[in-house]
Order: structure tokens, then C-alpha cells, then sequence
């Protein structure tokens, strides 16, 4: 029955194969012989099958797991350097006709102020967050064909790219919205989305028609195959995800894993990215009501496994984590991280909020200003970058990929992560966060090993001190 190859989310996704391959990671995975093999193909950084991995993510040895954290910084460390790119979600609409029980925009709850942001609504969002400094955004939005249509994201996409204040710019927006058909991701795709997000939530079918008892979204054949339709539709970037804590985190994991497989198996890619939310209290609903949450330590420790088994994906973290974790889970394997977001519709730019703070999809756990993170990533040795080069200069999909997979990336990664760095002192920064960063570039330059790169690199940064703006590899 499982085919990763195969067209149907219940064979690229084998419920009998998740089960399977957790049986086998607990009894024969745990043989000290096959983890000792498992682990020597991990030294590899070439990353790991579902069933190697699953074992790796059950194991109890402390010496094991200890090897498996210090790998999974190797590789952070080797693929993605010490740069963290920045982002800012972006709520456009909490309209929403699906049903699903852990959000709080679900179209049952009559308690909560329902807001769809007009065009001029969002220039003035986009200009608070161009102000603090952001340059990516991350679109959100409920679903809701009436409201929340194709037109209207596409109008929404159109007003961001066009708005400009003072040195600012939304230089990639990526958007986080509803499975939907080729048709409409290709006109997603025409105009211009980095990449198109969507959590599969959990991938245990049973699970996700529970949480998901009404709406187009308890179609679990239709949400899960979303990204095959997406890249038919011509978006090369897909990032995928799942809500650690509405099942067991085990099952999820392989399924995460099966999914990436999935899409190299049957589209010559796999997705760019995977965030890694947890389940979180926001109105009408509570943590508690998860018997599945999971803890502090075992979200390091998924992490790190994602990152030994996966190399070659971003993994994303947001603002439901607090400082403590994100500052645990950074050398781990984070590559992007959002800073100063809200999670209500017309947060960043709206004075009255008490009013839409009642509008959050879930309560943030770190509530500092994006430039408290970048100062706060500078002290942990990070190098915040604004960069967003790849997909305006067409290296996205099969193309990013083989840059990063021969570790040529690193070339354009660190010159324009130093170089948008500077912007942002230039532009947006405190005088402590300025003053921090400068000594950061100095030596960000000084790690440039071409000195061909290095030299037009600091050439750039001369030029972005005098007036440039937008220079890049
Ligand atoms: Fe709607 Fe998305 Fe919330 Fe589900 S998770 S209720 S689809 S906004
Ligand atoms: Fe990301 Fe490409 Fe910029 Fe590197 S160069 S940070 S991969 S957009």
C-alpha cells in the first residue's frame, strides 16, 4: 500500500507504514547495531530516511542522544552558518468557514471580532512593518470563499510588493493559505509568492477528521495532497509543517518525514522548508484540552532529529515559542525565525490593541520588538539577515537545492545576510543594537573565505552606508 511515489495521500502517507516503522524503531532500531549504523550514515549529513530517523527519535541513550544533538549542530553550522533570516507573519483576514477545534478562528466562535483588512488597511500594516525593519512576510488568512477570495489575495499580494516607505520594502512575500486548486496556485505563483505554506496540522487521518469535524479542510485527501497540486501549479518553494501536540509528536514525525520524501519521490524536490509549531492557548482553546502536548525537552530534541534527518531544509520557528526555547533550538537547526510579530488582524499598525488582540490566532510566548531579537540573536553569536535573494534572482526549487546541497549557497548566503544586517542598522536599529552589529559585520567579513566575494562585499556595504539600498548576491 505505501508508495511514496503514488498520487493519493494514504499511500504517500501509509497509516500502516507510520505504524510500522514506530514498531520497528522501538524493538530492531533500538539493536545497538543497527543504531550504530544509523548514526554513522547520520556523520554523513546527507540526512536519513523516515524509519532511520524514527529510530534515532526513540532512542533513550543518553551518549546516543547527546551525539545526535552535537551532529545536528555540525550540520546547522555546515548548511546554514550562524545566520538566522528574518520574518514577520502577516494576518490578513480571520474569516473562516472550517471548523478546526485548536484554533480559535474556527467558524463556530462567536466570540471573537471577525476583521478582513481592506486594501488601505494593509498599506498601513506593511508600512509599520517596513518602519521596524522587516523585509519578508509571511501571509495568513482563514479560508473562506466568499470573503477570503483568490482575487482578493492576489490584490493583497499586488498592494504589499507596491507599497514603499522611505527605505522600506517587502522584498518577499510568502502566504499561508488554504489547499486550494493548480488553477488558483498558479495565479499565486504569477504573482509572485516566495513560497506557499500550509501545515498538514497532524497526518493521522482519524486525528485530523476529529480536529477537523466541518469545512473544506476535513477533507484529509485534499489538504494533504495540496502540495502536489501546488508545484503542479508551477510554485517550486513548499513549506510544510505539522501542530506538534494534537497527536502523538512519534507519528507525526514519520509523517512529516514521509511527506518530504513524498515530494522528492514524485516532484524531483523536496519542500524548502518545515516549521515546527506546538499547540498553543489562544481564545476558546486551551492547551489542556491536548493530551498529546508536548514538553520543552522533547521539542529540542524533535528538532534536532528534523535537522539530522532533514539537511536540507529550513526549519522555521515563530513567536509561539518563548526566548528560552528559541534560544535552545537556534544552534539546533532554526534557519528562519520571526521577530516583533502579532497574531491579530491589523496588529502592527493598529493603536487600539486590547480591540484586536482579541482577534490573535494564539498567544505569543515572545513578546520582544524585532529589534530586541536582532540584538538578542547578535549576543548568541547569530547574524539576523533580511536577505531574500534566492527567489528574486530565480534560485528557488531543484536550483536552490543543488546550490545547497554542494554548499555553494554559503557564497551568497553570508554577503547578503552582512549586507541586509547593515540596512537594518542603517535604517531601523537602536544605537546598542547599531553599535553591536558593526562589530558583527567586521567580522562576518573577516569569515568570507573568497576574497573575491569578500572584497565586493565590503565594497557593498561602503555603498549601502552612503544612501544604496537592495544589493545582493
Ligand atoms: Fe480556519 Fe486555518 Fe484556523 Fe482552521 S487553522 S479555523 S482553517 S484559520
Ligand atoms: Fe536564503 Fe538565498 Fe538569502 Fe541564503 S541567499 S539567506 S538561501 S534567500
Amino acid at each position: 500500500m505505501y508508495n511514496s511515489k503514488s498520487n493519493y495521500a494514504d499511500e504517500f502517507i501509509s497509516h500502516e507504514e507510520i505504524i510500522d516503522t514506530l514498531d520497528w524503531a522501538v524493538h530492531e532500531g533500538q539493536q545497538q547495531a543497527t543504531i550504530y549504523s544509523i548514526l554513522e550514515k547520520a556523520e554523513l549529513m546527507r540526512g536519513l530516511n523516515h524509519r532511520e530517523a524514527a529510530a534515532l527519535l526513540m532512542c533513550d541513550d543518553q551518549e546516543i542522544k547527546s551525539q545526535i544533538f552535537n551532529l545536528a549542530r555540525k550540520i546547522k553550522k555546515r548548511y546554514y552558518g550562524n545566520r538566522i533570516v528574518m520574518f514577520a507573519p502577516l494576518y490578513l483576514s480571520n474569516y473562516c468557514i472550517n471548523g478546526c477545534v485548536y484554533c480559535p478562528y474556527h467558524a463556530k466562535n462567536k466570540d471573537i471580532k471577525r476583521i478582513q483588512l481592506t486594501q488601505e488597511e494593509i498599506r498601513k500594516e506593511v508600512i509599520a512593518l517596513q518602519d521596524m525593519g522587516h523585509k519578508r512576510l509571511a501571509l495568513e488568512a482563514g479560508e473562506d470563499p466568499i470573503n477570503n477570495t483568490m482575487d482578493y489575495y492576489l490584490e493583497s499580494i499586488k498592494t504589499i510588493y507596491e507599497t514603499k516607505h522611505r527605505n522600506g520594502s517587502i522584498r518577499r512575500v510568502n502566504i499561508n493559505v488554504a489547499a486550494t486548486t493548480v488553477e488558483d496556485y498558479r495565479k499565486l505563483k504569477a504573482a509572485g509568492i516566495g513560497t506557499y505554506i500550509l501545515f498538514q496540522e497532524t497526518y493521522h487521518r482519524k486525528t485530523y477528521e476529529e480536529l477537523h469535524p466541518s469545512g473544506p479542510k476535513s477533507d484529509y485527501g485534499w489538504h494533504t495532497e495540496a502540495m502536489d497540486r501546488a508545484m503542479d501549479g508551477g510554485i517550486d518553494d513548499v513549506g510544510i509543517g505539522v501542530l506538534f501536540g494534537l497527536d502523538r509528536f512519534a507519528y507525526d514525525f514519520v509523517g512529516l518525514l514521509m511527506h518530504v520524501e513524498h515530494l522528492e519521490a514524485s516532484k524531483g524536490v523536496g519542500p524548502h522548508t518545515i516549521s515546527v509549531p506546538r499547540i498553543r492557548p489562544a481564545s476558546d482553546v486551551s492547551a489542556e484540552d491536548f493530551d498529546n502536548a508536548v514538553s520543552d525537552e522533547q521539542f529540542t530534541w524533535i528538532v534536532a532529529c528534523l535537522r539530522v534527518a532533514e539537511p536540507y531544509c529550513g526549519m522555521i520557528i515563530s513567536t509561539r515559542e518563548s526566548q528560552d526555547v528559541r534560544g535552545r533550538v537556534l544552534e539546533l537547526g532554526i534557519s528562519q525565525m520571526s521577530g516583533g510579530s502579532r497574531t491579530s488582524v491589523g496588529g502592527y499598525s493598529d493603536v487600539d490593541h486590547e480591540v484586536i488582540d482579541e482577534t490573535a490566532q494564539f498567544d505569543i510566548a515572545d513578546h520582544r520588538t524585532l529589534d530586541e531579537v536582532v540584538y538578542w540573536l547578535m549576543t548568541q553569536d547569530h547574524i539576523p539577515s533580511f536577505c531574500t535573494a534566492c527567489y528574486r534572482s530565480g534560485r528557488t526549487g531543484d536550483r536552490f537545492m543543488s546550490l545547497l546541497k554542494s554548499e555553494q549557497i554559503v557564497n551568497c548566503c553570508q554577503p547578503n545576510a552582512l549586507m541586509t544586517l547593515q540596512e537594518y542598522l542603517e535604517d531601523y536599529a537602536s544605537l546598542k543594537t547599531k553599535k553591536l552589529g558593526e562589530t558583527l559585520i567586521a567580522r562576518g567579513l573577516h569569515d568570507i573565505g573568497n576574497e573575491k566575494i569578500r572584497l565586493q562585499t565590503i565594497d557593498s556595504i561602503e555603498k549601502i552606508k552612503q544612501g544604496k539600498r537592495d544589493l545582493c548576491y
